[in-house]
């Protein structure tokens, strides 16, 4: 990379010389890109922490450790699938890798990088020593039995196992893995290794190791997160409209704060279309037809009676709404969403999903005002109760739903305000992006700097 001292031409360097070594990984420059970018100013106040000499820069943007891995199962017919497993442990700086592993078609490795990547900024907004990771598969648990989905999580831990460990790496959740995957997952680790070891994986079942309202978390934390940007403009989500999209683990969470907050989330989406509800989205139903049957929100209309209309194929940024939780996943909003959603008069916008918000769509929200918050820092909730899940093992106890919701609110709080300082101490007043950005680049890139050449 071109040695020289000026922040910016650094900055670009490096941005292209991480897109030429890591060919056909757009989410992963994407996400790169995002970070670099909002770090200039740094630069200007610390010019140590470009120093090309120290190579802090290249190091951060290079994984630890990359595993990828064949994962053969057998399906309920005799038949044998092959599918890739990956592991990409991104960096320890700050505490053991952290970080989920989704099931889903689109998975590959730029993918998982660009998870990994978010990762270590996220895990370090929340202040608890966790590293970042990230990791996962191409298998589609979409349509597959119980029993071939326990088959495909036992062959994958059948690798993944001699790669983790609670001071090592600790998977979790992400797409297409929950409560089901993670009791598959760590039935088989503890087969293979005969350890009892909690802290291993986290989100797993409550009666077993797992912590009250890690299921919650990840929506929760993001619909605090709004009510935090609301409040620093004088603004509540009472009596707001929401639009939310998605319809797994943080839609149904987020879907649920927003009630319990006042607020009136008014629809749900997946893959095939999103259904909106003007009466206001009837929990119970989704979740039987989401978390029981495993179903499509086609059906949620289908039952809910005449307040419910199903858009096949559809925008739901299309719905009118005060508030919007992109839940869903990567790159969901794009720009003409975006105006969309403006037009409307969209208030804030709160990112459950990791990335759900393209570049430029970002850009047309900060331009038009809209409060924005950044997943890094807005669906931080969900790792941070998992942290919390991993004290627990640790300490053999296991609070209360009230004391884990109490510690969520209090990081959500402090997340909010760490990115919202360090945005007006660096220029960027309002600029959640650069200031969740900055303020977990400065805990790694501090912690890295002082542990030596690693
Ligand atoms: N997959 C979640 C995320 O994107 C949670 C990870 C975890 O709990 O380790 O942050």
């Amino acid at each position: 990379m071109k040695d020289t001292k000026d922040p910016q031409a650094r900055l670009d360097a490096l941005r292209a010389d991480t897109e030429r070594r890591n060919p056909a990984q757009p989410e992963f420059h994407q996400a790169v890109r995002e970070v670099l970018d909002s770090l200039a100013p740094v630069f200007a106040v610390r010019p140590e922490l470009a120093d090309p000499s120290l190579g802090l820069l290249e190091r951060i943007v290079e994984p630890e450790r990359q595993i990828l891995f064949r994962v053969p199962w057998q399906d309920d017919h005799g038949r044998i699938h092959v599918n890739r497993g990956y592991r990409v442990e991104f960096n320890s700086a700050l505490g053991p890798y952290k970080g989920g592993l989704r099931f889903h078609p689109s998975v590959d490795i730029g993918v998982v990088k660009f998870l990994g990547f978010e990762q270590i900024f996220k895990n370090a907004l929340t202040g608890l020593g966790i590293g970042g990771g990230k990791g996962g598969s191409d298998f589609d648990p979409h349509g597959k039995s119980d029993a071939e989905v326990m088959r495909f999580c036992q062959s994958f831990m059948t690798e993944l196992y001699r790669h983790i460990g609670e001071h090592t790496d600790v998977p979790a959740g992400d797409i297409g893995v929950g409560g089901r995957e993670i009791g598959y997952l760590f039935g088989q680790y503890r087969r293979i290794t005969n350890r009892w070891e909690a802290g291993v994986l986290t989100g797993k079942g409550q009666g077993w190791g797992g912590s009250a309202i890690r299921p919650e978390a990840t929506g929760y934390g993001s619909v605090l997160f709004a009510a935090e940007m609301l409040a620093v403009r004088g603004l509540g989500l009472s009596g707001q409209t929401a639009v939310v999209s998605g319809s797994g683990n943080v839609a149904i969470y987020t879907i649920e704060k927003l009630q319990q907050l006042g607020a009136n989330p008014v629809t749900a989406s997946d893959s095939q279309g999103y259904v909106v509800d003007e009466k206001g989205i009837d929990l119970a139903l989704l979740r039987q037809i989401k978390e029981v049957e495993r179903g499509r929100v086609s059906e949620y209309a289908a039952r809910r009676g005449p307040s419910a209309k199903y858009v096949a194929g559809g925008s739901v940024w299309d719905v009118a709404a005060d508030v919007a939780f992109p839940s869903a996943t990567q790159n969901e909003l794009g720009e003409e969403a975006a105006r969309t959603l403006i037009r409307n008069g969209v208030k804030a916008v709160s990112e459950g999903a990791n990335m759900p918000t393209t570049p430029e769509a970002v850009r047309l929200f900060q331009e038009a005002g809209v409060a924005f918050g950044p997943g890094k820092a807005a669906n931080a909730g969900g790792v941070a109760v998992s942290a919390l899940e991993m004290a627990q093992n640790a300490s053999r106890s296991a609070w209360t739903p009230a004391r884990v919701e109490e510690e969520l609110a209090e990081i959500m709080r402090s997340i909010h305000a760490v990115s919202y300082e360090t945005a007006e101490r660096y220029g960027a007043p309002g600029d959640y992006v650069t200031g969740a950005n900055i303020a977990g680049f400065e805990r790694v890139a501090d912690a890295m700097l002082v542990q030596g050449l690693i």
